[in-house]
């Protein structure tokens, strides 16, 4: 990997010093990429009104001629934010779903439990723009045990997800206290968390770190890759580590126009995590935020990636494409079950061909439901058939 001379190894490996060493400012990010005139303007327009920072070694990924690298796209401030003013601020409304100042309770038996606003990168098209980044803290012990308290007198959550910003920037002791708290609620069955250090700030996977983890199992945890360059050695190792200490690994990747709204990208991108052993678990829709629109693509893109990658990879190696509501996760597919006809429905497999599958009509629902969910799932029938 190209990086600045007379950076010793013990430096760019230590986590704390990728940290102490982001890029903030056009002449740091010189270091790593050309940039022309317009460029360097861009930057310092966009960056008078929102947050950037980016790791040395995420810097040290990107292509130092290309303006249109796709690393660059995620990271680097550029004069189209200040022109793509549409968009909330809270696009979830997660602010509404918040009983506590660190939790969003939307789903009934699961809980996002914020413990900082600081990633190691800001990625351009965040969708908590309205939190991450603000005060460049963590949140106060107060607040995180506010969020605790929470969580231990509501019983029905037994899900929860750790997240942020990046809750791995914790120190190794304030992870392992909250953790241990945490696991200590009876009804708290799993605790998953959220990450983009494997991508980013790999060095911050350290055996210490994952020995943490494996203190408080079940622990889950989702990074976030979005093109297949930044699956190094590094990535791969940290992952590595993570695996090796029991933790299950997914991939969280946001459709992005210019970075991989491209299928042989997003093919590439799941196979190279499939080799690391990472599951391709979410694709998301990019949110509509202030400052995101030039990398927004339409959803009918985003089905047409998805629909090009079925029969061409593992099925596992699918990952779902969802838009996040303010009201939870929809997921979007395109559609295979063309319709009923008579005893048969009728489905359209990957390589386009019809297939008519013999189908009963069942007389008595699944347990617990009623025959008129059933008929809410047949539609359409045979009148609304395609085939
Ligand atoms: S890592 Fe996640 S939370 Fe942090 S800036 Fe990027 S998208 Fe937002």
């Amino acid at each position: 990997m190209p990086r600045p001379p007379r950076i010793p190894d013990r430096d760019w490996e230590d986590w704390r010093w990728q940290l102490r060493n982001r890029i903030t400012s056009v002449g740091d990010l010189e270091r790593y990429v050309d940039l022309s005139e317009g460029v360097r303007a861009g930057i310092q327009a966009a960056s008078s009104q929102y947050r950037w920072a980016i790791t040395p070694y995420y810097a040290a990924l990107m292509d130092r001629d290309d303006p249109d690298c796709p690393l660059r796209r995620q990271q680097v401030p550029s004069a189209q934010e200040l022109a793509d003013d549409l968009g909330a601020e809270d696009p979830l409304l997660e602010r509404d779903h918040s009983p506590v100042d660190a939790i969003v309770h939307v789903y009934p038996d699961r809980v996002a439990f914020k413990i900082t606003n600081v990633c190691p990168t800001y990625c351009r098209y965040c969708f908590r723009e309205y939190f991450v980044g603000n005060t460049g803290q963590h949140h106060t012990r107060a607040k995180v045990q506010a969020g605790i308290d929470y969580i231990a007198r509501t019983p029905a959550i037994r899900d929860v997800l750790v997240t942020g910003g990046d809750p791995l920037l914790f120190s190794d002791e304030r992870l392992d206290d909250l953790l241990g708290r945490l696991r200590a609620i009876e009804h708290v069955q799993i605790i998953r968390t959220g990450s983009r250090t494997p991508c980013t700030l790999p060095q911050r996977i350290t055996p210490e770190l994952c020995e943490v983890l494996s203190r408080h199992h079940p622990i889950w945890l989702n990074t976030h890759f979005n093109h297949p360059d930044e699956i190094t050695p590094e990535a791969a190792s940290a992952c590595d580590r993570l695996l090796r200490a029991g933790v299950p690994l997914g991939n969280q990747t946001v459709l992005l126009k210019g970075v991989n709204d491209d299928p042989q990208v997003m093919l590439e991108l799941v196979h190279r995590l499939l080799a690391i052993r990472v599951r391709p678990y979410y694709i998301f829709q990019c949110q509509l935020v202030a400052g995101t629109a030039h990398l927004r693509t339409s959803i009918e893109s985003g089905l047409a990636i998805v629909q090009a990658l079925r029969g061409h990879t593992t099925g596992f190696g699918v990952p779902t494409y969802v838009l996040d509501t303010p009201y939870g996760k929809v997921p979007l597919a395109p559609q295979y079950l063309l319709g009923r006809s008579g005893d048969e429905v009728v489905v359209r497999t990957w390589d386009g061909r019809i297939w008519r599958e013999p189908n009963p009509l069942d007389s008595s629902p699944p347990a617990g439901m009623a025959l008129a969910d059933l008929d809410a799932l047949r539609q359409p029938t045979d009148s609304g058939c395609r085939a």
